[in-house]
């Protein structure tokens, strides 16, 4: 279904939702670059979407505009009756929960098979990442797309031996596909952050079987703990990963940088 809907300045303005720092809020007003955003996953026609953010309800009204049956978490209650304002046009398709999304139960809430879909500050959503890709696998998602600050997203996707690869690299890449959708100017924010974004989309991969989540995250921590040393020195806080990383023939004169996203999936494989 598609709607003319009131401009999203006046939204914002009736309902006296100046944004607040502390919560994050840089709003999105332009629509046809919200569309673009809620076209990143895929057709949502009867697809589940859980937003979390969704502020005065721009990028939600494309996404129901798309088709999608949207769960929506938002923190500050100010954003709630221009929510509610939406759910009139779209009744049986819009639930609001007025929560903390890093306290709320995503599954419970928004049910296996959901499309997420986010613009958020940048620490919850790197702190939401990092739950999502950790639990259980295949996990209850069916894919990601999360606005993150431009140098995070490069991160994500960096490959081994660049200067942004790191932990959240490999978090990212052992157990999905991320790739950066689009990227966004200062300027497409209302008011513009510091810094430039990127949209990252997530499609969950096969899980390499034998590696323990748990293992990976420590094996990581310490290869990039001391990113500058040999992995020599780095990975002794790990007991057994220097021998294992000899037995399967890595020099431990690299670097943690140096590993790709198959090695330490091979080490992580040899501590589980
Ligand atoms: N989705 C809107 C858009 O694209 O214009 C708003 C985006 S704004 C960057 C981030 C939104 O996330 C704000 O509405 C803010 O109140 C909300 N938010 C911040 N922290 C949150 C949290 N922990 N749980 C749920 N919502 C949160």
């Amino acid at each position: 279904m598609s709607s003319s809907p009131e401009p999203l300045r006046e939204i914002i303005a009736r309902h006296g939702l100046s944004a607040s720092k502390a919560l994050g809020q840089n709003f999105i007003l332009d629509r046809q670059l919200l569309a673009r955003i809620a076209a990143i996953p895929g057709s949502l026609e009867g697809q589940k979407v859980y937003e979390v953010g969704p502020g005065p309800g721009g990028l939600t009204r494309a996404l129901l505009d798309a088709g999608a049956n949207v769960v929506a978490v938002e923190r500050d209650r100010r954003c709630l009756p221009a929510l509610d304002e939406l759910r009139r046009d779209f009744p049986t398709r819009l639930t609001v929960i007025e929560g903390d999304a890093l306290k709320v139960d995503e599954r419970e809430i928004a049910g296996a098979g959901a499309h997420v879909v986010a613009n958020l500050p940048y620490n919850v959503g790197t702190a939401l990442l990092l739950d999502w890709l950790s639990g259980e696998w295949p996990p209850w998602w069916s894919s990601l797309t999360l606005m993150f600050q431009q140098e995070v997203a490069d991160r994500i996707v960096a490959a081994s031996d660049s200067d942004a690869y790191g932990r959240l690299s490999v978090a990212a890449q052992w157990r999905s596909t991320p790739r950066i959708a689009m990227r966004l100017s200062r300027s497409a924010f209302v008011p513009p952050p510091k810094v430039a974004s990127a949209v990252v989309h997530f499609e969950p991969a096969d899980q390499p079987p034998g590696v323990d989540p748990k293992v990976m995250k420590r094996l990581t921590e310490a290869a990039f703990g001391q990113r500058r040393k040999m992995l020599r020195s780095s990975l002794k806080q790990f007991p057994g990963a220097l021998d294992a990383a000899e037995a399967m023939g890595i020099d431990v004169r690299r670097r943690a940088e140096t590993l790709t996203v198959a090695e330490f999936v091979e080490l992580a494989r040899a501590l589980s």
